[in-house]
């Protein structure tokens, strides 16, 4: 029996996808144009689809998980289970209009021509807000239906906004904030569960050493507590004697932005020699 995982083919989450199972240390190929691939050391299948088609074939059952936007996910309604956010592909929804037109609030919107891949999630944001819009459905390129006359303003996926501002377009409203989740249908037997629960220990280790850094420093024993208390770590530090007697070497884990804001503290209190390095799992 094989667990079905389905993944985007090709875009913005597929690196990233196969790159946190490969974290979680299932091997298996990508090969161009084949539509799936069995791991070797672990039992799943991978199925590479469109992004849009996941959701769907995660409730029908097609699929037995998805890793795919929540965008997405929420804009096709269906039933699943979301198992996990997997902190990358973040984005949000959001309204843009002219650069020049005046906004005044969501009442600004009331009779416009709206342009947009994602017309139930803008549908249910402008009836929560009381406001009548007209929704031109469509499916890609939404960024330039201004500019061609198409529509008055657009609802589209935004994450540095560069795309709104060379196509003279200004964000007015984020009507959802999204990550790529992991969903699971919410039938799975027995055995797909305990199956889902390896991969999901094995995805908090990966997505949990996300933003830490191991940090290795040197120190004169005397300056061991005040560097503690600029380091607290996991648990507590490690601090294991040097050779060279009176000095230790003090290990633990930082936030991977802390370091900066620390390091003239960890120099004052005496540390030398500190080392930075990356963490690719933290199992607790
Ligand atoms: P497919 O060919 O699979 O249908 P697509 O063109 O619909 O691909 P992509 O553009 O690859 O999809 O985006 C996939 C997902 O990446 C989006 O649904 C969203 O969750 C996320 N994402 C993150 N940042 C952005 C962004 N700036 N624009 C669009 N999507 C983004
Ligand atoms: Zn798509």
């Amino acid at each position: 029996m094989l667990l079905r995982l389905a993944i985007q083919k090709s875009g913005r989450l597929s690196d990233k996808s196969i790159d946190l199972l490969h974290g979680c240390g299932i091997r298996f190929s990508h090969p161009k144009g084949r539509l799936r691939a069995v791991s070797d050391n672990f039992p799943i299948e991978i199925l590479y689809l469109r992004d849009d088609d996941i959701p769907g074939y995660v409730a029908d059952g097609v699929a037995d998980l998805g890793m795919v936007g929540e965008n997405v996910v929420l804009e096709k309604g269906v039933q699943v289970e979301e198992v996990r956010r997997l902190g990358f592909g973040r984005c949000r929804l959001a309204i843009a209009l002219p650069r020049g037109e005046r906004y005044d609030g969501v009442s600004s919107l009331q009779g416009r021509h709206l342009a947009t891949s994602y017309p139930r999630l803008l549908e249910r944001f402008l009836s929560e807000n009381g406001v009548q819009a007209s929704i031109h459905e469509i499916s890609g390129s939404v960024e330039i239906a201004p500019g061609i006359g198409l529509a008055d303003g657009i609802c589209d996926l935004v994450s540095t906004g560069s795309t709104l501002l060379s196509n003279g377009l200004k964000e007015v409203e984020t009507i959802l904030r999204s990550e790529a989740v992991l969903v699971a249908n919410p039938d799975l037997s027995e055995e797909k569960r305990q199956l889902l629960e390896r991969i999901g220990f094995r995805m908090d280790a990966v997505l949990r050493s996300k933003g830490f850094r191991y940090i290795l420093l040197n120190a004169p024993v005397g300056a061991v507590g005040q560097i503690i208390r600029l380091l607290p770590g996991m648990r507590s530090p490690t601090v294991v004697p040097l050779a060279d007697e009176g000095w230790v070497s003090i290990h633990s884990v930082i936030q991977d932005d802390d370091f900066w804001s620390i390091v003239d503290q960890l120099k004052e209190a005496g540390a030398e020699g500190m080392l930075v390095v990356p963490i690719e799992k933290m199992v607790m």
